[in-house]
């Protein structure tokens, strides 16, 4: 399924793969000017390359290397040749997605992809209206980008932002360097947050300063449990509350108790490769 609109200039895709009446995880690419933000995941690949014909793309930014991100590059690369651009750390795994150990519900929900080509991305991006900054915000994956448009104070922030709690956590996620990317992010001027799991977030300095906010008051409190002799799944269920269904439906790779493990070995559940 695939959902197109406008907001400021700005062309939202929202794309998910229907499992009877549901999608149950839905992700966004974004079209300014002729400059593509990520592009989706395979599963929705036949309406999302629809949605773009009559449109130009030429260049494409990947936020991080994740299958639901950089899943169309390569349909693309044969349909427009545009240049992709990434991360130096996102390039051999876009390059080569079946480094990547998909789970099963990654399969059903996004469907595996193939590689592209990528370059390493500069400190800027530019399109015929716009400047983009481009800043490196790891903590959901180690190769993640953000970018900024000052004059329109707007922040396209891939999976980091996400919304102002965390509710489940991937086991390869650094709380750590994720809270600080945060941090770094919320000093910024922002009114419009391009999340790729939301879509159009507005009033979005506040939202980076709350969810900042949230995430260190949880870091503190988890601390403090462990310290008393609490194991993580209890301080888990006493700060987050009990596993909900994205635990049982990801086999635990979304999961509360990762954010609590993660506070507690001060990085991710899955270490990162070197
Ligand atoms: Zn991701």
């Amino acid at each position: 399924m695939l959902i197109t609109s406008e907001h400021s200039g700005v062309t939202l895709f929202k794309m998910g793969r229907s499992i009877g009446p549901h999608v149950p995880y839905w992700v966004h690419a974004f079209l300014v000017d002729d400059l593509l933000i990520d592009t989706g995941a395979v599963a929705a690949r036949r309406e999302f390359l629809d949605a773009l014909r009559g449109r130009t793309v030429r260049t494409v930014v990947n936020t991080h290397h994740h299958e639901d991100h950089a899943g169309n590059n390569a349909a693309l690369a044969s349909l427009c040749a545009p240049v992709i651009l990434a991360h130096t750390k996102a390039i051999p795994w876009i390059a080569d997605p079946s480094r990547m150990s998909l789970r099963a519900y990654q399969l059903v929900v996004w469907k595996r992809h193939d590689g592209s080509r990528a370059r390493p991305i500069g400190p800027t991006v530019e399109t015929a209206n716009h400047s983009f900054e481009v800043i490196f915000t790891p903590g959901h994956s180690f190769d993640h980008i953000s970018l900024y448009e000052p004059d329109r104070r707007w922040l396209f922030t891939g999976d980091l932002f996400c919304g102002r709690k965390i509710k489940y956590f991937r086991r390869d996620e650094d709380y750590g360097l994720l809270l600080e990317s945060i941090e770094k992010l919320a000093d910024l001027d922002i009114e419009t947050i391009f999340c790729g799991l939301l879509g159009v977030v507005h009033n979005g300095r506040k939202m980076l300063a709350d969810k900042a906010a949230f995430m260190s008051k949880l870091r503190n409190d988890a601390r403090e449990l462990s310290a008393s002799g609490l194991s993580p799944r209890s301080i888990t269920r006493r700060l987050m509350g009990r596993e909900g269904a994205m635990y049982y439906i990801t086999g635990g790779h979304y999961a509360k108790v990762n954010a609590v493990k993660s506070i507690l070995a001060g990085g991710p559940v899955d270490q990162w490769p070197v």
